[in-house]
Formats: C-alpha cells, sequence, structure tokens
C-alpha cells in the first residue's frame, strides 16, 4: 500500500498511538458523563423524596383543618341546616386564616359550595363518588385547568351530613420554591393524566435526565406525575474544561506523535533508502561508494554492503578483462578487437580506419612441428611485435593463425604500403624455444564503415584467405568476389535440385595426344544452366559445394554421369580415358574412394583423377595414402593447375602421378608472347624425368599448340581443340575426327 518505509512506520505508529489516544479520551470522556449523570440521578432522587414529604406534610395538614372546621358546632349546625350563606362564610373565613387556596363544601344531597360564595352548584359526580367512597379522599383535582392538592373530611352532626374539601395550589411558586431547594438547578413541573391515564409529557430532550414522581388522582380522577428535569450539558458543564484540556493535549499529542515518528522514521530509513539507491546503481553497472554514517545494524550492513559492492566491481573488471583476453596466448582476442571498432570515432583528419588480417602462413604446419605451447608462444612474440603505437591502435587474436589489427590510412593505396611494409618489418624469424621459427605473412585489408555485413572482422580475414588462395601478400576485401553468402545455402538447394532435373550436366572437352596424333580423352566438367540466374561458373559453384558439404555428392553424380557416358561414347567406338575433377577434401575421404572405385569397377583403369597440388599439400600423408589406394585399383592421377600455386618439386616427386597439366595461364600467356616459354619447357623435361606425361591446357591457337608440341607437351586440351560439350556433340566430332586424324583435321571439326 505504501511504496515508502518511512511513510508505512510513520502510519504505523502515529496511527496506532493515535488510535490509543483517542481510545482513552474517549473512555474518560464516557466515565465523566457516567459519574456526572449519576450525581444528578441521585439530587433528583432527593428533591423528589423532599417534593414527597411536602406533599404529605400538606395533605396532613389540609385534612387537620378540615377536621378541625368538620367538627366546629356552629357550622356543623348550618351545613345540617343548610344555610349556604353561613356555611359559605365560616369557610372562607377558615380559608383565609389558614391562608388556604380552596375550600368547598359538599351537602349530603351532592349540592355544593364554595367558600365565600353561597350559591350552591351540583358537585361534580366524580368529586361525589370519591368522597362517599372515602370520607377522607384526597389527591389530585384539576379545578378550571389548575391543578390543586385536595383533602376531605367528613362533617358529623352527629350524622354525615357533608364533607368539607380544601384544596391548595400547586402553583409555579410552589415548584420553584421546590426547585431552589435543591443544590443543581432542576426544572420542577407537574403533570396530570389525560381522563384515559395517559400522561402527556413533553418528550424528554435527548440530552436530560429526569426523574417522575407518581401524584394520585382524587378518588377515581386522573393520577399525576412530579417531573424533575435536569440536562446533561448542565450536568456535564463543571467538567467541560477539564475535557477541554484532555481534548486538547490529545490533538497535540497526536500531532506531536505523527511528527516524531516522521523524523525517527526518517533517520531509521535514510541509509535504507540509501542502500536501495545503492543497490539500483550496482545492478547498473555504476560504480558505488557513500559515506556509512550510523554504527548501528543498518550502518554495519551499509558497510558489508560496500564491501560487497567493491569485490564486485574488482571481480566485474577482471572478468571483463578475461572476456577481451585470449587464454592461451594473452593476446587481446578478437571480442576486444571488435570493442576497439566499435568505439572508433569518426576522424575529423579525413583519414579511414581499416581492419587488417595479418596470418602467419602454414601456422597448423609449423604448429605439428613445435607443439602447441611452442605455437602460442610463437603467436605472443608475434602479437608483441605488432604493437606499434603510432601505427596500430588495437590487436586482437581473430584466428588460430592470425591476428587482426587496426590502421588508419588516407586511403586503400596508403594502406597497402602501410601494410606491406609491417609484412616486412614483422616477418624477421622468431625465437621460440631456443630455436629461430622462420615465418611468412600475409594479410587482408578491409576498410571499416564500408559494409556492414558481414563486419570489419570478417572481411579482413576473408580477404585474407583470397590473398592466400591467390598466392598474394596481401589483398583489399572484394565484396563482389565475396558474393552474397546468404544466397549461397539456396544456390545448393537449386543445385542438388538441378542433378535430377537435367540443367546440371556434364561438358566433355577432348584432350588430344600429340604423339598419337588422336583424342584418346575427355576431361568432364561441370555445367550448370540456373533457370533464373542462367550458366552459373562451375568454379564457383563447386568451391560452394566443398563450403557447404555438397561437394560429395556432387562428384558422386558427376562419376555416376561420366561412367555411364563414357560407356555410350565407347559403345559407339570410343574407348577414351574419361577424366574427373576431384576436390581435395574429397581425396582425404577413404569412404569416398572405395565408393568412387566400386562405382566405375571395371572401367578404372579408362579413368583419371585430376587432383591439385594443394589438395596433397595440405594434408600429405592422407593424400598420399588415397592416391596410392587408387592407383592400386587402377585410376590414373594428374596434377591440375600446375604452376599456379606454390608448389614446390619434393612435393611432386611424392605424389605418384602419370599426368601433369600445365596450368592455362601458362599456356595462355604464351599466346601473348611473353617469356613463359622457358618456364613451361622446364616443367615439361622435369615431368617427364618424373617419368609423367604432360598436358597443356587452354590451348587456344594452333601456333601455341605448334609451340607445344615442339617443346615436348605429350597432350593438349584447349578451345582450339575443341570446346566442353555435351556427349552427343563431343560424339559427333569424335567421329569427324577418327576419319581423317592429324592437326588438319582439328582445324576443319573445330
Ligand atoms: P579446370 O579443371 O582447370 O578445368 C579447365 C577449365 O579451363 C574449364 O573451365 C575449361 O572450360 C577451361 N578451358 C579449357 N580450354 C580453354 C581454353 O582454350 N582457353 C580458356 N581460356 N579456358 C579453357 P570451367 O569448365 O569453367 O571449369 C572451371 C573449373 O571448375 C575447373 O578447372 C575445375 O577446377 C572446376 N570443375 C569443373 N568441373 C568440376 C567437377 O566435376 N568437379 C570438380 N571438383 N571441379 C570441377
Ligand atoms: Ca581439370
Ligand atoms: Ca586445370
Amino acid at each position: 500500500m505504501f511504496r515508502k518505509l518511512k511513510t508505512k512506520l510513520t502510519v504505523a505508529y502515529g496511527g496506532l498511538l493515535g488510535l490509543i489516544l483517542i481510545a482513552v479520551a474517549g473512555a474518560v470522556y464516557l466515565s465523566v458523563q457516567h459519574t456526572a449523570k449519576e450525581n444528578v440521578r441521585a439530587e433528583l432522587k432527593a428533591t423528589a423524596s423532599v417534593y414527597e414529604r411536602l406533599w404529605q406534610i400538606n395533605q396532613q395538614q389540609l385534612a387537620d383543618n378540615a377536621d378541625i372546621m368538620a367538627r366546629d358546632f356552629g357550622f356543623r349546625e348550618a351545613v345540617a341546616t343548610q344555610d349556604a350563606e353561613t356555611v359559605a362564610s365560616a369557610l372562607d373565613n377558615l380559608r383565609n386564616r389558614l391562608g388556604l387556596s380552596r375550600a368547598f363544601l359538599v351537602f349530603e344531597d351532592g349540592s355544593g359550595l364554595e367558600a365565600g360564595n353561597s350559591a350552591t352548584f351540583d358537585t361534580p359526580a366524580i368529586v361525589l363518588a370519591a368522597v362517599r367512597t372515602n370520607n377522607y379522599a384526597s389527591g389530585l383535582i384539576p379545578i378550571s385547568g389548575i391543578q390543586y392538592q385536595a383533602v376531605a373530611a367528613p362533617i358529623m352532626a352527629p350524622v354525615r351530613v357533608g364533607w368539607v374539601i380544601f384544596a391548595t395550589e400547586l402553583d409555579a411558586a410552589e415548584l420553584h420554591e421546590l426547585e431552589s431547594l435543591s443544590p443543581i438547578s432542576l426544572k420542577a413541573s407537574i403533570v396530570a393524566a389525560d381522563p384515559d391515564g395517559n400522561f402527556s409529557i413533553p418528550e424528554n430532550p435527548v440530552h436530560a435526565i429526569s426523574a417522575r414522581t407518581p401524584l394520585e388522582g382524587f378518588g377515581e380522577l386522573p393520577a399525576g406525575v412530579l417531573l424533575l428535569d435536569y440536562p446533561i450539558s448542565a450536568a456535564m458543564a463543571p467538567f467541560k474544561p477539564m475535557l477541554f484540556a484532555i481534548a486538547a493535549l490529545s490533538l497535540a499529542g497526536l500531532l506531536a506523535l505523527f511528527v516524531c515518528s516522521w523524523f525517527i522514521s526518517k533517520s531509521l530509513t535514510l541509509p535504507i533508502t540509501r542502500l536501495d539507491r545503492a543497490t539500483r546503481q550496482l545492478a547498473s553497472g555504476v560504480p558505488v561508494d557513500f559515506e556509512v554514517e550510523s554504527i548501528d545494524e543498518i550502518g554495519r550492513l551499509a558497510e558489508s554492503f560496500l564491501q560487497m559492492a567493491h569485490e564486485i566491481e574488482t571481480r566485474e573488471r577482471s572478468i571483463v578483462k578475461m572476456s577481451l583476453t585470449d587464454s592461451e596466448t594473452l593476446l587481446p582476442n578478437r571480442r576486444a578487437l571488435q570493442q576497439a571498432i566499435d568505439q572508433l570515432k569518426v576522424r575529423d583528419d579525413g583519414d579511414s580506419e581499416f581492419c587488417v588480417a595479418i596470418g602467419i602462413d602454414r601456422l597448423t604446419h609449423i604448429s605439428t612441428a613445435i607443439g602447441q605451447s611452442a605455437t602460442n608462444e610463437l603467436l605472443a612474440k608475434f602479437g608483441a611485435r605488432l604493437e606499434r603505437p603510432g601505427v596500430i591502435h588495437s590487436i586482437g587474436l581473430v584466428g588460430a593463425d592470425m591476428i587482426g589489427v587496426l590502421i588508419s590510412a588516407s586511403d586503400g593505396g596508403a594502406v597497402a604500403e602501410q601494410v606491406s611494409d609491417l609484412l616486412h618489418a614483422a616477418s624477421d624469424p622468431i625465437l621460440v624455444a631456443g630455436e629461430k621459427i622462420d615465418i611468412t605473412l600475409s594479410a587482408g585489408i578491409c576498410q571499416i564503415g564500408l559494409h556492414d555485413v558481414p563486419g570489419p572482422v570478417d572481411e579482413a580475414i576473408v580477404a585474407l584467405q583470397q590473398a592466400r588462395v591467390q598466392r598474394r601478400r596481401l589483398l583489399i576485401f572484394d565484396a563482389e568476389a565475396y558474393g552474397d553468402p546468404g544466397g549461397t545455402l539456396s544456390l545448393m538447394s537449386d543445385m542438388v535440385a538441378g542433378l535430377s532435373d537435367g540443367s546440371v550436366f556434364l561438358a566433355y572437352q577432348p584432350k588430344y595426344n600429340c604423339r598419337q596424333q588422336a583424342v584418346r580423352g575427355v576431361e568432364a566438367l561441370l555445367r550448370w544452366n540456373h533457370p533464373i540466374r542462367g550458366s552459373v561458373t562451375p568454379d564457383r559453384f563447386v568451391e560452394y559445394a566443398e563450403e557447404t558439404g555438397h561437394i560429395r555428392p556432387l562428384t558422386q553424380w558427376v562419376i555416376t554421369q561420366s561412367v555411364s557416358d563414357r560407356e555410350r561414347l565407347r559403345l559407339a567406338g570410343h574407348d577414351l580415358k574419361m577424366s574427373v575433377n576431384i576436390s581435395g577434401r574429397l581425396l582425404g575421404d577413404p569412404d569416398f574412394l572405395d565408393w568412387a572405385i566400386k562405382e566405375i569397377g571395371e572401367a578404372c583403369d579408362r579413368f583419371c583423377f585430376e587432383v591439385t597440388e594443394t589438395a596433397v599439400i595440405d594434408d600429405p600423408e592422407t593424400a598420399l595414402a588415397n592416391i596410392q589406394r587408387l592407383r592400386s585399383a587402377g585410376v590414373e592421377i594428374s596434377i591440375d593447375d600446375y604452376g599456379s600455386g606454390l608448389s614446390s618439386l619434393s612435393y611432386l616427386k611424392q605424389i605418384p602421378a602419370q599426368e601433369l597439366k600445365i596450368d592455362k595461364s601458362f599456356v595462355l600467356s604464351l599466346q601473348n608472347g611473353s617469356s613463359d616459354a622457358l618456364l613451361i619447357k622446364s616443367t615439361i623435361d622435369l615431368a617427364h624425368s618424373l617419368g609423367m606425361s604432360v598436358t597443356a591446357e587452354g590451348v587456344e591457337t594452333e601456333e601455341v599448340l605448334r609451340l607445344l608440341q615442339v617443346m615436348g607437351a605429350d597432350v593438349v586440351q584447349g578451345y582450339y581443340i575443341g570446346r566442353p560439350q555435351t556427349r552427343d556433340r563431343t560424339l559427333a566430332l569424335l567421329n569427324t575426327l577418327s576419319g581423317s586424324p592429324g592437326l588438319e583435321a582439328i582445324g576443319r571439326g573445330r
């Protein structure tokens, strides 16, 4: 209900004590009122009994006087003789002497007269009945609307001849006298009942205390009451100052209570409020610090809290540091580099920021030689070498063999120059465990902020990989070459569909044997007419298939297809050697090779697998073992794209290949007269000395063909001999050529 502890405490304490105070004040008031009422009631009772006494005395006096009168001889005579004149005058005398209000005489016959008036009247029946029943009847009697206390006495002469009735008025004066007798200022009144015996007493005012004393009626006349009233307010009046004082004190107390509770709660909750604020600060990562003022429990709690907050901060710092450090090399990691990139500000000197991935080439090979911990040391030392304030602002280990750095430069050319210098300066051998390790470096560069996806670090890494593939020292990220990785997967599912719907198919390019002057083989090359993208080059989708794991099913399809096509051509009279390109990844997959050998079956010795030398270099042991397996099954091995890579003679020697294919880039260069001729010639000689036949691919002109023949090439392949085309077109070409072998025929056949 209350959001603040302070308010809660204030309301709880103030409210509770306030309630107690109100209850006490109420109890005091009620008990005072009760006492006052009791006092008044006692007083009223006393007054009533005084009045009762007075009533009786009065009655006695009236009775005595009536009696005296009744005994008077002369009077009795007058009554007996019904001498109205004398009776009236005698009564009048006595009335005056005794100071009575009224005096009457009732004759035995029922007629009556009043003192001082000899005229007789008929006595009211009820009065007559009363005296006839009781000679000494007494009680309340109303005469002309005024109440009287009346007493009768018989007149005996010697028999009863009538009655005297004396009455005193119960007037205001007498009641005032009664009021003044009481020590309290009560109000006295006489109320007579109506003829039905009901009292029409004015409704007792709510705040009045009253007492009634019954007064009997004269004979059958209705009775009455003496009503004594006393207002409560009057009864309470003496206590008023005291009650007022109590009320004022309670109110002041209540107010003081609230104020005090407020202050106490505030001082109690202030440290808690501070702690609460500090906790929230801590939660949102803001450093917490405050003065602990009190030494009580809350103070101690605050102190413990502060200590905890400081420990959390320290721990957090070390966690952050750990999360930004590579645990093996203690170099900043990729996250640290990314953080540095995120914190880069727009430069005002017009320079741009670049992320550069610098890789140690063939580190995995080095690592197998020197072990992992030495590799870590090597990386750490290499990282330290890269930390050059001024040139490089941040570094981070971004892969097992590469470190990313941030450099600023005016443009791509400038950064390429800087990175080239850097590679030069950083490629000195590194001393690890007492041994000098030679390193070669490559770099990929990417300008930060040019593309959102995949992000600068990834782009630099891709550029580095591109550089390695292209055997360049450094390369700037090429978004076009990178393509659209999101589209790759859909491309692959399209390709899988294409294998069954015929949009993916094989084209065959003839391989012309110079010595036999005839086409003795074909190379199977993938073609894809994508329904939307048009023709997709195999270079591209074969690479995607390798990256996405589709290469095996794709190659299996190629083998199955080429086995059946070769058979068709054989049945048509052309028993050709079928060359199939096998990706390096599959060369390391013995399952696949077993499958291939089985699939090709008896035709194994009519098949040649073209593999690139890098396939062997990456994992020589497995590759060589697998090549051996193929060789034993009769499959020939051809080293494709020779010269485009880093091939070293030593590797070449180890690969038990029958064919070496000189990369078309060299052959094409012959065409424009560049000086690769010597290189080609020496390669041909070298291959021959290793017992391999040499195929030159990319032969587009007759001159090049003749030149290669002179140089000793065994087989030529290229657009001049024939472009890759469908099986049926290939068959047509073969039919044409078989009729008239030789170079001229080729010219005609194209
Ligand atoms: P590659 O194995 O080096 O294939 C030779 C490439 O050179 C083919 O390109 C061919 O069309 C082209 N070529 C042939 N003669 C000439 C010529 O006189 N001049 C020029 N400029 N080029 C010529 P293509 O068909 O685009 O294939 C490109 C690459 O795709 C192939 O290079 C090969 O690495 C890969 N590839 C093609 N089919 C397969 C396959 O079934 N499996 C695998 N793993 N890779 C394949
Ligand atoms: Ca090939
Ligand atoms: Ca090739």
